[in-house]
C-alpha cells in the first residue's frame, strides 16, 4: 500500500508552499488508495512552536486534506534516534566535532549544494567531548555501503553521491538527531514509501540513501516535486512574506477552492513553480 506523509517543522505557520507540498502527498497517497500521513518534525526544540504545530491539522483540513491516524511528533521518538546514532557510532562510522559555524565557514574551500561543506578538521578524533556534534565519515560510509542507487517518479533513477555534501552532523548538540538522521527512521518507522517533497531537498536524498543503507532500513521512492517561487525568484517563505495558511482560513477563505486552484496550478500573482533542481534557499 502507499503510504505518503507531510512533514511540516513548527517554525513558522504554514503557507502556500506548504500547502502545495501537502496536496501533492495527500493526492499522490489518495491516487493508489493509499494513507496520506501528518507528521510534524519538532526536533529542534528551539525553533519549534508548539502553538503552531497543533494549527497545522486545522489548516490541512480547511484545505480539504484530511491525514489517516494520528499525527507524530519527531520530538516522541528521540530515544530511537539516539540508538540509531550510537548504533552508528558503535560501528565507527561518526566521530565528534566542536567547530563553531564560524570555524566551519573560515576554513571551508568547497561550497556544497546546501553550503559550505564540513572541511574535516575533526575527522579522526575518538574522544568523547561534552557538547558535540556528531559527524558521519563519509568517505568511509560510502566503502562500507558501496555503490547505491535511488528512484524518483519525476526524475528518474539517481546514482547516490552523497560525497558532495561532506561529513553531515547526524547527532546535534542542541538536538538528539539531525534532520538527516530523524528524517530517515522516522519514514521508515512510519512505513513511507514514497517521499514526496520538495525539490530543494533532492540533494539531501544522496545522504538519505546512504542513511538507509548503513541502518539497514527499506527503501521508498522518492518525488521531488517544484516548489513555489516567490516574485523575487526564492522559496515561498514566511519571512519573506509568504501569506499564511491559518490567516487565509480565520478570513473566511474558500479551502477547498485553494487546494484545487493549487492543482490546477492556478497561484496568485507573483507566485510560480521552480523547473529543474536548482532551487534558490
Ligand atoms: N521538515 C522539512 C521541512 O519542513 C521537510 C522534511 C521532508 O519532507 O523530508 O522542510
Ligand atoms: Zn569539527
Amino acid at each position: 500500500m502507499t503510504v505518503t506523509r507531510f512533514a511540516p517543522s513548527p517554525n513558522g505557520p504554514l503557507h502556500l508552499g506548504h500547502a502545495y507540498a501537502a496536496l501533492v502527498a495527500h493526492d499522490r497517497a489518495r491516487r493508489d488508495g493509499g494513507r496520506f500521513r501528518l507528521r510534524i518534525e519538532d526536533i529542534d526544540g528551539a525553533r519549534s512552536r508548539a502553538a503552531l504545530a497543533g494549527e497545522f491539522a486545522t489548516d490541512l483540513a480547511w484545505l480539504g486534506l484530511r491525514p489517516d491516524g494520528a499525527a507524530i511528533r519527531q520530538s516522541q521518538r528521540s530515544a530511537a534516534h539516539l540508538a540509531a546514532g550510537e548504533a552508528l557510532k558503535a560501528a565507527g562510522l561518526l566521530y565528534p566535532c566542536t567547530c563553531t559555524r564560524a570555524e566551519i565557514a573560515a576554513a571551508a574551500s568547497v561550497h556544497g549544494p546546501d553550503g559550505p561543506v564540513y572541511p574535516g578538521t575533526c575527522k579522526g578524533r575518538t574522544d568523547n567531548p561534552d557538547g558535540a556534534a556528531w559527524r558521519l565519515d563519509m568517505a568511509e560510509a560510502v566503502r562500507r555501503a558501496g555503490p547505491l542507487t535511488w528512484l524518483d517518479e519525476l526524475h528518474g533513477t539517481q546514482h547516490a553521491a552523497p560525497e558532495t555534501l561532506g561529513d553531515v552532523v547526524l547527532l546535534r548538540k542542541d538536538a538528539p538527531a539531525s534532520y538527516h538522521l530523524a528524517v530517515v527512521l522516522d519514514d521508515a518507522a512510519d512505513g513511507i514509501t514514497h517521499v514526496t517533497r520538495g525539490a530543494d531537498l533532492f540533494a539531501a536524498t544522496h545522504v538519505h540513501r546512504l542513511l538507509i543503507a548503513l541502518l539497514g532500513v527499506p527503501v521508498p521512492v522518492w518525488h521531488h516535486h517544484p516548489v513555489l517561487l516567490g516574485p523575487d525568484g526564492r522559496k515561498l517563505a514566511k519571512r519573506r512574506g509568504a501569506v499564511g495558511i491559518a490567516d487565509l482560513r480565520r478570513a473566511d477563505g474558500d479551502g477547498p477552492a485553494l487546494a484545487e486552484a493549487l492543482r490546477a496550478h492556478r497561484f496568485p500573482a507573483g507566485i510560480s513553480l521552480s523547473e529543474g533542481l536548482d532551487i534558490a534557499p
